[in-house]
């Protein structure tokens, strides 16, 4: 009886050292704020001071941020600007591969944990499971000076040369704005349509060497070539991807053993782990 009682307050002890490992994390060491190198490097920004950014950990003030009824890309900028340190840095201004870098960043220095639980199907056995990406160590890809992606094309039908560019936070603030306000009053329009072309706009930066507002844009591509188009879109595909977090992640299937490839979105699972 009393090697059972043990045995019993045994097993308590340890799902109390788990529970504990679990909520408290190692409270030594910890970090209130560090600096993170950019993976654009800064390359792609006229402010020199955005090669590398200081965030502090978030309060419950910036915790909030989170619950407004806002857009994903307002929300994210707001808390990343919160939690900002240094003068002069419009988080608006980063491209989405910085921003999102900086969104992990922000959250292994605020949860002090690594672990982010990505949600995973197997295409070979159908099995749904939950795989555990260490977060400290994530490939980063760094843009690097002398090897940056082609920005210029000259489209093969009408010769315009067109210079693209990694499209900002603010640019798909914006384009959510746009998309919001287009369809209220035009309520009719497909969703699909108006994507095709502006998801295409907030990546082009010069046309012929001239910048172009919104609505110019949106003029322009609507009278061109199909083929021309085709380039312009040709040209965007291949500056996805570079830079930035590397989100191929190779797990093994916990039902048959075989490698699975996922990737790494953002869920509320990033600053709430719940799973
Ligand atoms: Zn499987």
């Amino acid at each position: 009886m009393a090697d059972l009682m043990n045995t019993q307050n045994q097993d308590k002890k340890e799902e109390i050292k788990e529970f504990e490992e679990e909520v408290v994390p190692n409270v030594t060491n910890i970090k209130s704020q560090e600096t993170f190198l950019l993976p654009s490097k800064g390359l792609f920004y006229t402010n020199q001071n955005m090669k590398s950014i200081t965030l502090r950990r978030m309060t419950v003030k910036e915790d909030k941020i989170r619950l407004r009824n806002d857009g994903e890309d307002k929300i994210r900028k707001n808390l990343l600007q919160a939690c900002t340190i240094g003068e002069g840095i419009d988080i608006g201004q980063l491209t989405l591969f910085d921003v999102n870098y900086l969104l992990f960043c922000l959250r292994r220095i605020s949860l002090l944990n690594n672990i982010y639980k990505v949600r995973c199907y197997c295409p070979h056995c159908e099995a749904e499971f939950i795989d555990e990406v260490d977060l400290s160590k994530l490939k980063i890809k760094y843009a690097e000076e002398g090897n940056l992606p082609n920005f210029d094309i000259i489209l093969p039908i009408s010769k315009i040369k067109i210079k693209l560019k990694y499209p900002s936070l603010n640019n798909t603030i914006m384009l959510r704005e746009n998309i919001i306000e287009y369809l209220k009053m035009n309520a009719d329009e497909e969703v699909g349509e108006l994507l095709y072309e502006l998801g295409d706009i907030i990546y082009i930066d010069k046309v012929n060497g001239g910048s172009m507002i919104t609505e110019e844009l949106e003029d322009f591509i609507d009278n061109l070539d199909i083929v021309d188009l085709r380039a312009i879109k040709d040209g965007i595909k291949k500056l996805d991807g570079q830079y930035g977090i590397d989100d191929d992640i190779l797990c093994k299937c916990p039902n048959c053993k075989k490698d699975v490839h996922h990737g790494l979105p953002i869920t509320g699972e990033l600053f709430s782990p719940s799973l």
